[in-house]
């Protein structure tokens, strides 16, 4: 059975709804969400009540922590801290019971699913290079870990380093991968399009997927909500 895995949504709810279309359309039904439901986007309690009825799991993300006011925003740049007062009024307590019950990391038919990083995941630290990655394969036992977080899409093998590309193989009796699924609703890596994993277990094989949605939208929804005008303009360049 195919597992399609989602993360960093930012309550960007047409990007999340275009992937679910897709998934339905690919009777894809096994969804893994990796967090970051919220923050950044204008429609967090949509985003919360889709995810809660269609993702199997899913993890938390520093942005759903700092909604919840569990994690201090004076980190975060000043468009991410405004963008999360923002959504700290705006979430209903339905919303909030969701994020707050969710957990950190998850371990489920041998993968590990995680939001930042395997390595500590409470201190949400970024797995860019291939050098962190080493490091983060010492905290995890399974072959798989998929993570989300820096909104940057690339496997890490153990044996191999970084591996970018649309399909990937993976060798998993004798490698292990770490594998950012890209981000849905806010991507970082030039290409504006959602972004989501789908594992196929019996393939072996990864496969990233990159769907139009209609990003103006939501700029317009940030718009009218008076979000700043930085989060808006990003969405269209993907950066
Ligand atoms: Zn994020």
């Amino acid at each position: 059975m195919k597992i399609a895995v989602i993360s960093d949504i930012h309550a960007n709810l047409a990007a999340l709804r275009t992937v679910i279309d897709f998934l339905h359309a690919e009777s894809i039904t096994a969804i893994a969400c990796l967090g970051d439901v919220v923050g950044y986007g204008p429609f967090p309690n949509e985003c919360v009540d889709l995810v809660r009825r269609h993702c199997l799991l899913t993890v938390a993300g520093n942005h759903d922590y700092a909604a919840l006011e569990r994690l201090d925003a004076t980190a975060f740049n000043r468009y991410a801290r405004e963008a999360i007062q923002w959504t700290r009024l705006e979430l209903n307590q339905d919303s909030r019971r969701f994020l707050a019950a969710l957990p950190l990391i998850v371990s489920q038919d041998q993968i590990c699913y995680v939001h930042s990083s395997p390595r500590e995941p409470h201190d949400w630290n970024y797995v860019f290079s291939g050098s962190t990655a080493r490091e983060c394969f010492h905290y995890f036992e399974e072959r798989l870990c998929f993570i989300g977080h820096s909104h940057i899409p690339v496997v890490f093998s153990q044996q191999q380093g970084a591996t970018l590309g649309t399909k990937v193989p993976l060798s998993l009796r004798e490698d292990r991968y770490i594998i950012n699924v890209g981000s849905v609703g806010q991507p970082r890596d030039g290409d504006p399009r959602a972004c989501l994993a789908v594992y196929d277990p019996e393939q072996a094989l990864l496969t990233y997927h990159r769907l139009n949605y209609p990003i103006k939208e939501t700029q317009a929804e940030m718009r009218r909500k008076k979000m700043p005008e930085f989060l808006i303009s990003r969405l269209e360049i993907g950066r």
